[in-house]
């Protein structure tokens, strides 16, 4: 038989995607075990959105529509854009797909060639690292460490940048480690982005769970800095919308033209009821969002209170998303139930196995002798995951 694609062959599954699934298939088996695996909010999808989706159902809004989306979800992404971020979009310019995850991949595709470099600060979100190599392009991975708050800086980008480079990828906030970019640390890459002229990929998917000062979004800045950056967000984190599979990206007219072509070939046009309740989603009523962003603060806050009482633990204090990116060097060589750990996978297995306890290990994120664990989960289970990994890690 003949070979299957290279690219096809080079890529991993994703982590987090299997670690939820593995847990879930757990649970289904009568298996006690409690999940901190996907990063997927525990409320329900609040009940105004639910409705429109409903009604749409009802007025037989079944059919296709265009493949960036209808013209009046564009125009509410503009309005949220503009209301949320500062940032001036026309609806032309927004690409409306089957979720952020995919407006990645077609980003990607739209603006690569084969041998291109893309800048991929490490700790990254794992599909990254995979969407890059899917465009046939190669995945430029910049060791970021808790010393800068894991943000990559302007020197570390400058390095990194040869006559290769197409694009930088910044997740702001950031998964897995929470991390906040601010406006002069935006400013300084920025720069950079704009004096080698290339693009930067700016994934803001978590821009309305920011629990320590203001957010600022990359294409704020300035007018030259907005038409290089594609804007990523979508309906899955702020609005607990994750299986309607709506994301939304910005761009500039040809990105966003190329990206609405690739659409029209791939998915066609995304689910036409889920954008009937995205748009719901994205009105002046951003209440239940601000009621679930109080919700995972005060599950953050609890997190790293427990954190600083546990032994042979630590984490930098995330500021927004709702991860924590949990610091486990001091458990590498170790001995746990009769297994010597020296992989932040080993610990992980070793976690679920006899703590059952789902997390997923740093390296899944390029960063080694780190766990994630997702907040987005109620009190009870968070409360009964940390007693039972200080229980596994008293016992072991
Ligand atoms: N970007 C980041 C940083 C994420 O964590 C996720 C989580 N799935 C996504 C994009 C994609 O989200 P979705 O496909 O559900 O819109
Ligand atoms: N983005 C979430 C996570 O990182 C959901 C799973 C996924 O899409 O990877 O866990």
């Amino acid at each position: 038989m003949k070979p299957i694609s290279k690219i096809a062959k080079g890529i991993a599954p994703s982590a987090t995607m299997a670690i939820d699934s593995l847990a879930k298939q757990m649970k289904a088996d009568g298996i006690d075990v409690v999940s901190f695996g996907a990063g997927e909010p525990d409320f329900n999808t609040p009940d105004h959105i639910k409705q429109a989706g409903i009604r749409a159902i009802e007025e037989n809004k079944t059919r296709y529509t265009p493949s960036h989306g209808l013209l009046t979800l564009r125009e509410a992404v503009c309005d949220w854009m503009k209301e949320e971020l500062g940032v001036s979009y026309k609806p032309s310019q927004i690409a409306v797909t089957s979720g952020a995850k995919h407006n990645v991949f077609i980003a990607l595709q739209t603006i690569c060639n084969p041998g291109d470099e893309v800048i991929l600060p490490a700790p990254y979100w794992v599909t990254y690292a995979e969407a890059i190599r899917m465009a046939g392009a190669i995945p430029v991975i910049v060791e970021t460490t808790e010393e800068t708050g894991f943000k990559m800086t302007a020197k570390m980008l400058e390095d990194a940048v040869t006559d290769k480079t197409k694009c930088l990828i910044l997740t702001n906030p950031s998964n897995p480690t929470g991390m906040v970019y601010g406006r002069e640390e935006l400013e300084a890459l920025a720069d950079v982005i704009l004096r080698h002229d290339f693009y930067v990929l700016s994934d803001e998917i978590y821009c309305s769970l920011v629990y320590e000062g203001t957010f600022t979004s990359m294409a704020a800045l300035s007018e030259e800095v907005k038409e290089r950056t594609i804007l990523i967000n979508g309906a899955s984190k702020s609005f607990a919308m994750t299986g309607w599979r709506i994301g939304y990206a910005a761009a500039n007219d040809e990105i966003a033209k190329a990206m609405s072509n690739y659409l029209s070939h791939s998915t066609g046009s995304p689910c036409t009821i889920s954008q009937y309740a995205s748009m719901a989603a994205l009105s002046k009523n951003q209440q239940p969002t601000h009621e679930m962003k109080e919700a995972f603060a005060e599950r953050r806050n609890y997190f790293l209170k427990r954190i600083k009482e546990i032994p042979g633990v630590s984490c930098v204090e995330p500021e927004g998303a709702f991860y924590i990116f949990m610091n486990i060097k001091q458990q590498m060589g170790r001995t746990l139930y009769g297994v010597t750990v020296n992989s932040s996978e080993d610990f992980a297995k070793l976690l679920l196995e006899k703590g059952l306890v789902a997390v997923v290990p740093g390296s899944a994120f390029g960063a080694e002798g780190y766990l994630r664990w997702s907040y987005a989960t109620s009190m009870e289970t968070i409360k009964t995951g940390l007693d039972r990994l200080e229980k596994f890690l008293a016992e072991g």
